[in-house]
């Protein structure tokens, strides 16, 4: 016991993961992002705020960086012409991949969309930081599978990076299990009044059973078990009412999608001079940052979802769920009341390949199966 307690004084309390994400390198990085006069798609200061971006990812150990260029085409761009975007890529044990990110271009829509200044701290520089954020914490550990930090462009000129690159994710056969795309996550409080520091919002399909649905509903349950004062709220829906983001692409290729963003944005501050670091809370972007990491993490480190997940249909009181078990993978059973759009409970139940939930009755509940850390599968 003395030899215990002297070797805990000596290394100090283990800091969990969460406790890592640092609120000053958040900011430091928006603050960055935002001293180029403009990262609009159509401006040098697109490239430029690449190369910063990308410098600074080369600064993480194993890390592997790349500026990807793909060919940018469209209404919105002035001639058709190859752009950059940064995609850094952590290699985990399998070639499963989870991946993070935010766009990095920003535009002035007020003054003139390529000249007029464009510091687009919280559009989306906010969500650029996280995703490198991530990257840094997430580096110093090792993973079961591959995580991917992105930096996406030509967002606003419709979404063209995250096209290119979830096109590219189907045609190299990326086993991409979960893309989460960051966009305006790091303001809690707008000019009307309005403000919500202890929420993030998180859309997701609006079908009820896709697996973006349970991605999401995945999501909103790790960070209620992990993270003490703040939440996900679930918004059924794809994305904000008649717009879009980054994820969108990915959902088109099949791939299970979803979108962070704050819950009250300042629309006043958006798509001019004004959207400026000082107006990003950073305590905010450490907590959707938190949010992220907390989900990612149990995603990194999951074996392969279980396949034909059943339930016994015989009448009764009691419950029972088999699926197809895989050697040495623990699972998890999830259970929520059909009415709940969030899962109410979930226990943990070891290598088994059955089992029988006592008491819950199957014509009122949901019931789901996952490994350990991965998104659930619905039990049918
Ligand atoms: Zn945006």
């Amino acid at each position: 016991m003395i030899l215990a307690a002297a070797l805990a004084m000596a290394i100090g309390p283990q800091r969990s993961l969460p406790d890592e994400v640092s609120a000053d390198r958040l900011i430091g990085t928006v603050k960055g992002l935002a001293q180029f006069h403009t990262r609009n798609t159509n401006s040098p200061g697109l490239t430029e705020a690449c190369e910063w971006a990308a410098a600074q990812l080369l600064t993480i150990p194993r890390l592997q960086v790349e500026v990807m260029k793909y060919r940018a085409s469209g209404n919105r761009v002035a001639e058709e012409k190859d752009v950059v975007q940064v995609v850094a890529v952590l290699p985990g044990r399998t070639d499963r991949r989870i991946l993070v990110g935010g766009h990095i271009d920003s535009l002035n829509l007020r003054d003139d969309p390529v000249t007029g200044r464009a510091p687009g701290a919280n559009d989306d520089a906010s969500g650029t930081a996280l995703a490198m954020e991530l990257a840094r914490v997430m580096a110093t550990r090792e993973w079961e599978n591959t995580l991917v930090f992105v930096c996406f462009s030509g967002e606003e000129q419709g979404l063209l990076g995250s096209t290119a690159l979830a096109q590219r994710a189907k045609d190299e056969n990326w086993k991409l299990e979960a893309v989460f795309n960051n966009d305006i996550v790091g303001n809690s409080v707008n000019t009307q009044g309005f403000k919500d520091k202890k929420q993030i919002r998180l859309f997701s399909d609006p079908a009820d059973t896709t697996k973006s649905r349970e991605l999401a509903r995945f999501t909103e349950w790790t960070v209620r078990q992990e993270l003490k004062s703040f939440r996900v709220k679930l918004v059924y829906r794809n994305d904000r009412f008649g717009r879009g983001g980054d994820h969108t692409p990915f959902m088109r290729q099949g791939f299970n999608a979803v979108r962070f963003c704050e819950v009250w944005e300042d629309f006043t501050r958006q798509h001019n001079d004004q959207d400026t670091p000082e107006h990003v809370d950073k305590e905010y972007l450490r907590n959707a940052t938190r949010a992220n990491l907390v989900a990612m993490v149990a995603l990194a480190n999951a074996k392969p979802a279980p396949e034909r997940v059943r339930i016994d249909r015989r009448q009764g009181h009691d419950t029972r769920v088999t699926w197809t078990r895989v050697d040495g993978v623990e699972y998890v059973l999830y259970h929520r009341n059909s009415s709940s759009p969030v899962w109410e409970k979930s226990i943990e139940i070891g290598t088994v390949g059955e089992y029988t939930v006592k008491g819950i009755n199957k014509d009122d509940n949901v019931f789901a199966i996952g490994a350990k850390g991965g998104i659930p599968v619905e039990a049918t």
